[in-house]
């Protein structure tokens, strides 16, 4: 694969497929411009070399055209934060597009309409793809969080380029998990929680094979739990993911992995900020009362073994973090592989929640890199080959 340092941008035009796919407050004002300024160092770079862009995304899951998921609202704020006009096509392909496009002097930037205002990007058409490709000379693909969708902009349009490569934000993401997933410093530690064992099951199969010590908190706990002939309450459980528990327990011992659990928990008699908390031993909770946060000795339990890795992934909240009664455990997670990195560890963070929680702590700057993906993270930690990376090989 290509490095974006290796290809001559002077003079040429750049299709770059970012993910602007942000969200709007009720006022219908950008509440979150991150994904937008993610993608920044790349357009800079592309400018900088003396090339122009031709910025392309999806916004929403709109089922034709539609005003309110018009890309053009997002010019004001592109020019505020690159300090220069940005052009705006009211298509992303035709004729007019490929004119507007054509047109670009070194340094102009224009900003295409929603791609998935044709149903063709999600389809992947190899006709459109061709019809977007006509737009420029070289293909970059800066959008981590929709790399593992096959669609036209992020995967088929790569075949009709000679010169292709990802994104600075893409190549970040690549460099973070290659770091983790080939020959990481030992030892290596993946704390994953959340709500369900079935939505991360395949990651935690995957990470057996990289990882000495996995962390399980949050709602998945309580089915391991359970599986091991524990008393959970009313605490959040798969009745269908028991064998699957089994399975991993086996799996980790033939592999050497230590697995650890929660020992106590936060629980409550309803799940609300408000209602009656204590802490139990996580495989004593009576009837009518539920696990909502991984308890002190836990925390404590979870700190030491942090501390002691070189590496550390971190994928899914301890708890219901987003109630303040229940946020302790995720915090103190936060707050030990923050420590760890201070002390010359590597940290990965991804996954909406626990990029939503580290921020909350406002410890975002002391980690070593959040992912900017959710799903495209948790197929790359089940070992899959993501279509977009594919596509730029
Ligand atoms: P996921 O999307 O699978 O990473 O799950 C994240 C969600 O799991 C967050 O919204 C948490 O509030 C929720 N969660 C974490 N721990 C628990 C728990 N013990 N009981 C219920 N929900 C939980």
């Amino acid at each position: 694969m290509k490095s974006i340092h290796d290809i001559n941008f002077s003079m040429k035009t750049a299709f770059v497929r970012v993910d602007f796919n942000v969200p709007f407050d009720k006022a219908g004002q950008i509440s979150d411009n991150s994904r937008i300024v993610a993608a920044l160092p790349t357009i800079k770079h592309i400018i900088s070399k003396g090339g122009a862009c031709v910025l392309a995304s999806h916004l929403g899951r709109p089922t034709g055209r539609s005003k309110d998921l018009s890309l053009s609202k997002l010019v004001p704020e592109l020019e505020k934060l690159l300090q220069t006009k940005v052009l705006f096509s009211d298509d992303c392909v035709g004729e007019k597009t490929e004119k507007e496009c054509s047109g670009l002097n070194p340094g102009q930037i224009i900003l295409l309409e929603n791609l998935r205002f044709y149903k063709e990007e999600t389809k992947a058409d190899e006709g459109f793809a061709k019809k977007l490709s006509r737009l420029a000379d070289i293909y970059v693909n800066d959008a981590y969080g929709t790399t593992h969708r096959e669609h036209a902009s992020t995967a088929t349009m790569a075949k009709f380029f000679e010169y292709k490569c990802p994104g600075i934000l893409l190549e970040n993401e690549i460099k973070s998990l290659q770091k983790l997933m080939n020959n990481p410093e030992r030892p290596v530690t993946s704390i994953i929680g959340g709500a369900k064992v079935s939505s991360k099951i395949s990651v935690i199969a995957n990470m057996l094979d990289v990882v000495d010590n996995l962390i399980i908190g949050g709602g998945m706990a309580y089915t391991f739990i359970k599986n091991n002939g524990g008393s959970i309450g009313d605490s959040i459980f798969e009745s269908d993911r028991l064998e699957d528990c089994s399975k991993i327990i086996s799996l980790a011992k033939e592999k050497n992995v230590n697995i650890f659990l929660p020992d106590d928990v936060v629980a409550s008699n309803e799940f609300s900020n408000s209602s009656l908390k204590k802490t139990l031993k996580i495989n004593e909770i009576p009837d009518g009362w539920q696990g909502l946060d991984i308890g002190p000795s836990s925390a404590i339990k979870f700190d030491k073994i942090i501390k002691q890795s070189k590496t550390v992934l971190w994928n899914g909240p301890m708890g219901v973090f987003e109630m303040s009664s229940f946020e302790k455990g995720t915090l103190a997670v936060a707050k030990s592989v923050a420590e760890t990195t201070k002390n010359g560890a590597f940290s990965l963070i991804g996954g909406g929640d626990s990029v939503a929680a580290i921020k909350k702590f406002n410890l975002q700057n002391n980690v070593s890199f959040i992912s900017t993906g959710g799903g495209a993270m948790l197929e790359s930690l089940e070992g899959k080959t993501l279509p977009g990376i594919k596509a730029l090989t």
